[in-house]
């Protein structure tokens, strides 16, 4: 068809979620896991219970980092981690280790400190930064084998015990403390840069996305695609654009008979002559394809080709030499399918090739049943340049597409051929005209319309794309 259409993303890209997360977004995809309410129900600590307890804790000591603020803090049992984190000290090392400097001193300002009975479960954590080195070593298992320079990350922290935190830490801590789950991510991080240390994390547009749930210690790893932009040309007519699934068994499980077994209704299409050897030089589980519209089936795409960005999912490479690609590329069907111009590029690209409307060329051949003098062919046909037709949705879409009438110009005609009763001509017109209806007119539903204009059935014989004048 010589309609340029915007396809759907079936593909359901879930980037949104991850566009703009930040610790929050995690956590409301986290928060919907079953069970969780039981579980905290039955568990006796919820964070609040150490004011029950140790009659000597003084409730109206000054917060952190007045001495008895420390003190305070460390009767009501906050790890050495937390009491570095909310005691407001300067002291050489951090995390478990400053905190532990930390208990030190106070331990040596008042001896009876280190007597007090301190419950097994921090109550600013209930010991999570015990288990970063756990969870810091799970995320790089999961990642094993797969290259990647940055990484975002998302935690989920319960509601309840980030609530408790935040009622301690603003009473008792040092101003300007920073909140458990800021601080978990951080020392997740930092345990992570210690193990690899070239991976940058981002708060956006990460390599992989990895989500640490605190209260089960579950990562999940999500390896975002890469996107290469690019232009194909399709030099064999019955090639689809994009994968077609079976029209028996719709692709579905094992496929069947009549595709045997391949699930596809046509074996070959652009998509996979194109991200086959994409997929295997990024080792990648699988590929998606965004062009600038469509040509039919039985249509070529001549010229420099058409704009499209190739998706490519979990890909365990995200780098690679595009050259050498492009000819991995070109020898897999150089008969069929060829690409040029290919560059790395951005997801929203997807977006602007898709959305891009823009003129084409076009040489389209077709027969008409009774002959006409050849003069009066090639002026009327000529006499089509600059004008501007009505097509009604044709036919042989109307059934996924809503009918209306379009206006759409004929920018220039030229190079009109007669021989006997096959004729040819090239032209320029706008996106989304429907060129074999303007040859055949789909039965008066686009005015005017060549066979109208010479006064013949035309049957149209093939059609070309010459030219997608775009980028
Ligand atoms: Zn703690
Ligand atoms: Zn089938």
């Amino acid at each position: 068809m010589s309609e340029d259409t915007l396809e759907e993303n079936s593909d359901g890209d879930d980037w949104h979620l991850y566009a703009s997360a930040d610790y929050g977004a995690a956590e409301s995809v986290e928060n919907t896991e079953p069970g969780k309410e039981e579980d905290s129900n039955d568990d006796w600590f919820d964070g609040d219970d150490f004011y029950n307890q140790g009659e000597s804790i003084d409730w109206e000591a000054p917060p952190c980092p007045a001495p008895l603020g420390i003190a305070h803090v460390i009767k009501i049992g906050v790890c050495d981690h937390c009491l570095h984190r909310i005691g407001g000290r300067r002291t050489q090392s951090s995390g478990f280790e400053g905190g532990a400097l930390l208990r030190k001193e106070a331990f040596s300002r008042d001896s009876s400190l280190s007597e007090s009975d301190i419950p097994e479960l921090c109550p600013l954590c209930e010991n999570l930064f015990d288990d970063v080195g756990n969870i810091t070593e799970r995320i790089i298992e999961t990642l094993e084998g797969t290259k990647f320079r940055s990484m975002q990350l998302g935690i989920h922290i319960p509601k309840d015990l980030l609530q408790s935190e935040d009622a301690i830490r603003t009473k008792h801590g040092a101003r300007g403390s920073k909140p458990l789950k800021t601080s978990f991510a951080t020392a997740i991080q930092a345990e992570m840069l210690r193990k690899i240390p070239d991976i940058a994390f981002v708060k956006e547009y990460p390599d992989v996305m990895v989500t640490v749930d605190a209260l089960t210690l579950r990562v999940d790893t999500d390896v975002r695609p890469v996107f290469i932009y690019g232009r194909y040309e399709k030099l064999a007519r019955g090639i689809p654009q994009t994968r077609w699934p079976c029209r028996s068994c719709r692709g579905r499980g094992e496929g069947c008979e009549s595709c045997e077994g391949t699930g596809l209704q046509y074996r070959e299409s652009v998509q996979d002559i194109i991200g086959e050897p994409v997929k295997i030089s990024l080792d990648a589980s699988d590929s998606s394809f965004h062009g600038m519209g469509r040509e039919d089936i039985d249509v070529r795409c001549l010229g420099s080709g058409r704009p499209f960005v190739l998706e490519i999912k979990n890909p365990k490479i995200r780098d690679t030499d595009l050259i050498l690609l492009e000819s991995k590329i070109n020898s897999n069907c150089p008969k069929k399918v060829k690409v040029n111009s290919l560059r790395w590029c951005h997801k929203k690209e997807v977006s602007r090739v898709k959305e891009t409307r823009s003129e084409k060329s076009y040489t389209i051949r077709f027969k008409i049943e009774e002959p006409a003098p050849r003069e009066q062919i090639i002026d009327a046909i000529n006499g089509l340049s600059g004008v501007t037709l009505e097509q009604e949705t044709p036919k042989r879409v109307s059934h996924r597409r809503a009918a209306k009438t379009r206006k759409r110009k004929i920018v220039s005609i030229s190079n009109v051929v007669v021989e006997e009763q096959e004729i040819q001509f090239s032209l320029r017109c706008e996106a989304g005209t429907y060129v074999k209806e303007l040859v055949h007119s789909d039965e008066g539903r686009t005015v005017p319309s060549v066979m109208s204009v010479i006064g013949r059935e035309c049957e149209v014989l093939w059609l070309d794309v010459e030219e997608i004048h775009a980028d």
